[in-house]
């Protein structure tokens, strides 16, 4: 286990570290350690209540400063400007499976699918409007009626 700022961290979320903060590569903008203890929940929950042992998360994006989100067309009040949210991939339609069962399982707050794009945008966003939680937001919210 890692502390980080007073949050215990395994080892295994640790390490995620350098793929969720800022990749601008300039800033020292890094992921909140919250998130990190996040990711640690959803790894436990995939390996031991899901049974799938081999599952490890991937992100292309989580902690972002003001200049990098910017180049990267993000929201104006983003939750990846405060650390608190990820980008992450799902590399086929299990996994995806997986981690959307994790979400419903501890309330993530806000959940965005883009139809055609292999990542979940998740996030427990405190800077920005707060959802229901059980809604996804934006982009084609009926194919999620089908989960309970
Ligand atoms: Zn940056």
């Amino acid at each position: 286990m890692v502390d980080v700022n007073g949050i215990l961290i395994s080892d295994e979320a640790y390490s995620l570290m350098p793929m969720l903060n800022c990749k601008c590569g300039k800033c020292k903008n890094e992921i909140n350690p919250v998130f990190l203890y996040l990711v640690d929940s959803q790894i436990r929950h995939v390996r031991e209540v899901l049974g799938r042992k081999t599952f490890s998360p991937f992100f292309t994006c989580g902690a972002r400063c003001e200049k990098h989100n910017k180049d990267v067309g993000g929201a104006e009040n983003s939750a990846h400007l405060v650390g608190m949210a990820g980008d992450q991939v799902f590399r086929s339609i299990f996994e995806f499976d997986w981690i959307v069962s994790w979400i419903y399982e501890t309330r993530v707050q806000r959940k965005i699918f883009y139809l055609g794009r292999k990542f979940i945008h998740w996030d427990f966003a405190y800077n920005t409007p707060v959802p229901h939680p059980h809604e996804w937001i934006k982009v084609y919210p009926e194919y999620f009626n089908i989960i309970p």
